[in-house]
């Protein structure tokens, strides 16, 4: 028997365990106790981690191929498919130029894995049309950080739960998305029965019900709340005038739009009392210590950046920010967003939080690689929307999916789904082949899943740490890394056979060290990290750079920001609606929000039977009164129906939603529901910023079906 540490595959918190097994199996999977960021435990998902690995349906096992649409795949060996790929990713990049091909990945991938992806699409290919999955999950927080305070990455860390006198938590249900946290956040109001908690959510979830105050605003009215308890702030001289005008710039233009949020104003655009939004205003305001925590609430929405930005305003306006127990702290919510943001893996940005548009940080990355500087696309690539609506009108003709299902997970599924029928090749690498995505590969690439791959993850408060190999994949299943790097081999010699080799030393611990070189310098500065040391001394946090004896836990401590001038921008930020407007033919907003047992869309958790004890079947939640009104009974089946599509769900009666809103999980699709996911219904509408559609919020109307 051995016993391997590692990380847990879901969450941001990225709660370290040790994996039991016998060399070909898990076992059982624990807390690990020495992991800092939950000190041993785990929640009901972390501790079914050794049941979902035990299962091994569904699992893809072998590379598969089909030849034409019509054809079904067939097994192939890793040479053919490889090969495959290779030649119609390059007769793609001959025939239409590097923009028509696309990888599409996930914040689940391991960070090496990440790296190498980048580096395939932007160093070989000479496209950023590389996105992933965070874009629908954190790009709002990270525009937000970017725009306010100049460089991506919260300024805090897990310690601040336990030292914070005035918790904010906005848009979060962090009793089931964040569990371990929670649990922390719970211990330490129970040491000190004073510490005020405020929950800003339309639901009266199990976060709200803890709440001293919950503040059940309108959807999307956000902004509103921000901007109306910051003008309080302001008008009981609650505001730190000399941090103001010490470390920021902004702060005039912000204050004469302040003016049309008077409290009552802004209370009344929420829906809420006044009294409630001036108390919470208060408790932020005259605490010693003030924490925000938020997760896809603000960010899911079509003016997430400006939510974001809102309420940075107030942290910043407050002084409240670089010290113990302060500051915004958006918890990431998958296990490496963070990660796969480090090495510039998404469209919008290049490795080590550099920019696509700074020619100096083009040369830098291209001279990093070996390659010419002009390799570097100086264009934007695509955001997830933006690439599917691109791959639906030929624009992109081969996509790469990799780690992900858009075919449950994007809005607007019906938009998305033509774009997969629409595209010449599809390539889909993952460990799971009946997934609604999997079914739409033209191949298929059977990848290692958690407990079988080495590498590294960052959590939420910028801590790295190992995920290790315990067992070896089933089947014919291979790392991703080891996938990315054997197609990326073929592929340079296809396309620059005399040039030297990109994908040299693709192990994990080399490829670390590749990106922690790219980062010295840079603001999250990790060149003093790698595996050797991670192993020797544990997770770290960055920045961390050479030299260092350890990472450091706040940023921003001296008042400094990343920003050219070291002072922190306030940005003004009127509120606006959700982009999808209620109207007599669709009058409910449906809300949607993850449960406390299951994760995404059930690709793992949902082959444990025991973690559907809490929520065994899907629903469509109303509260009582509206089902009432419309003679609708509870359990009985209704159509819930957007401007782009719905689904059939039973009812269920639910007091803890306000009046107008209606709620469904996003876990289940067409692989466990007939009639396909909720996204069918959810708007496309983005962000103009952070380009992060709206999944939390949708017009619909609601039929007996
Ligand atoms: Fe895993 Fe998140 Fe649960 Fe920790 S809180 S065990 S990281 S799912």
């Amino acid at each position: 028997m051995a016993i391997t540490p590692s990380t847990c595959c879901y969450c941001g918190v990225g709660c370290g365990v040790l994996i039991h097994s016998d060399g070909a199996r898990v076992t059982g999977v624990e807390g690990d106790p020495a992991h800092p960021a939950n000190h041993g435990r785990l929640c009901s998902k972390g501790l079914a981690l050794a049941d979902s690995c035990a299962s091994q349906s569904g699992r893809a096992l072998h590379p598969e191929l089909r030849l034409t649409r019509d054809a079904a795949r067939r097994r192939v060996d890793w040479d053919s498919a490889l090969d495959t790929v290779a030649e119609r990713l390059a007769d793609v990049i001959r025939r239409h130029g590097p923009d028509a091909v696309a990888v599409y990945a996930s914040g689940q991938l391991l960070t090496e894995d990440y790296y190498l992806f980048n580096k395939l699409t932007k160093g070989l290919i000479g496209s950023n049309n590389i996105d992933t999955n965070s874009r629908l999950c954190m790009s709002s927080a990270v525009s937000g950080y970017k725009l306010a305070l100049g460089a991506d990455g919260p300024p805090t860390c897990y310690q601040d739960l336990d030292l914070a006198d005035c918790v904010l938590l906005a848009g979060s249900n962090m009793a089931y998305a964040h569990p371990v946290l929670f649990r922390r956040l719970e211990a330490a109001k129970a040491a000190r029965p004073d510490r005020k908690w405020i929950v800003v959510d339309p639901r009266r979830t199990d976060t709200a019900a803890l709440a001293d105050l919950h503040l059940q605003i309108q959807p999307g009215s956000d902004v509103a709340l921000f901007n109306g308890m910051l003008h309080h702030l302001i008008w009981e001289g609650l505001i730190d005038e000399s941090y103001i005008a010490a470390h920021t710039e902004g702060f005039d233009a912000l204050k004469r739009l302040l003016r049309d949020y008077a409290p009552r104003q802004a209370a009344g655009l929420c829906g809420i009392a006044e009294a409630d939004l001036t108390a919470a205003a208060e408790w932020f305001g005259r605490s010693p210590a003030s924490l925000s925590l938020y997760c896809m609430g603000l960010n899911q929405s079509s003016h997430g950046t400006a939510k974001n930005l809102a309420l940075i305003n107030l942290h910043l306006a407050a002084g409240q920010i670089g010290r113990p127990g302060a500051g915004p702290f958006s918890l990431t919510g998958q296990p490496n967003a963070m990660g796969g943001r480090e090495v510039g893996g998404m469209a919008t940005m290049l490795a080590a939080h550099r920019d696509i548009a700074n020619p100096q940080h083009r040369a830098e990355v291209a001279a990093h690689w070996g390659v010419p500087p002009e390799r570097l696309s100086d264009r934007p690539g695509l955001p997830a929307i933006a690439l599917f609506d691109a791959l639906k009108a030929g624009r992109v003709k081969a996509v790469w999916i990799v780690c992900t299902n858009p075919a449950h997970s994007l809005p607007d599924l019906e938009q998305a789904r033509q774009a997969l029928a629409q595209a010449e090749f599809v390539i889909v690498q993952d460990a799971y082949a009946d997934t609604d995505t999997a079914a739409c590969a033209d191949a298929l690439l059977p990848a290692a899943s958690w407990g079988e791959k080495e590498g590294t993850v960052t959590n939420s408060e910028r801590r790295i740490s190992r995920v290790r190999a315990a067992v070896p994949p089933p089947g014919e299943a291979r790392a991703d890394g080891w996938i990315a790097a054997e197609v990326g081999r073929r592929l340079e010699r296809l396309l620059y056979p005399d040039a030297p080799s990109l994908f040299q030393d693709c192990e994990p611990a080399a490829v670390f060290a590749e990106h922690a070189a790219l980062t010295a310098g840079r603001d999250l500065d990790l060149s003093g990290l790698s595996h050797a040391r991670l192993e020797r001394d544990g997770p770290q946090q960055w920045p961390f750079p050479a030299g260092a004896a350890a990472g450091q836990a706040r940023r921003y401590q001296d008042g400094r920001f990343a920003t050219a001038n070291g002072r922190a921008l306030f940005h003004s930020t009127p509120y606006r609606p959700p982009a999808d407007a209620v109207n007599a033919h669709y009058p409910f907003r449906l809300l949607t929000g993850r449960l406390r047992d299951q994760w995404h869309g059930m690709s793992r958790s949902g082959r444990v039977a025991r973690l559907f004890s809490h929520a065994p079947e899907p629903t469509l939640d109303m509260h009582p009164a509206d089902a009432a009104r419309r003679g609708l009974q509870a359990g009985e089946l209704v159509k819930v129906e957007s401007r782009r599509g719905g689904l059939v769900l039973p009812l269920a009666l639910c007091e803890d939603l306000p009046g107008g809103c209606v709620f469904a999980a996003m876990h289940w699709s067409g692989q466990h529901l007939d009639s396909g996911g909720v996204n069918q219904a959810c708007s496309p509408a983005v962000d103009p910023q952070s380009f992060q559609p709206e999944l939390k919020h949708a017009a619909v109307r609601v039929e007996r079906a």
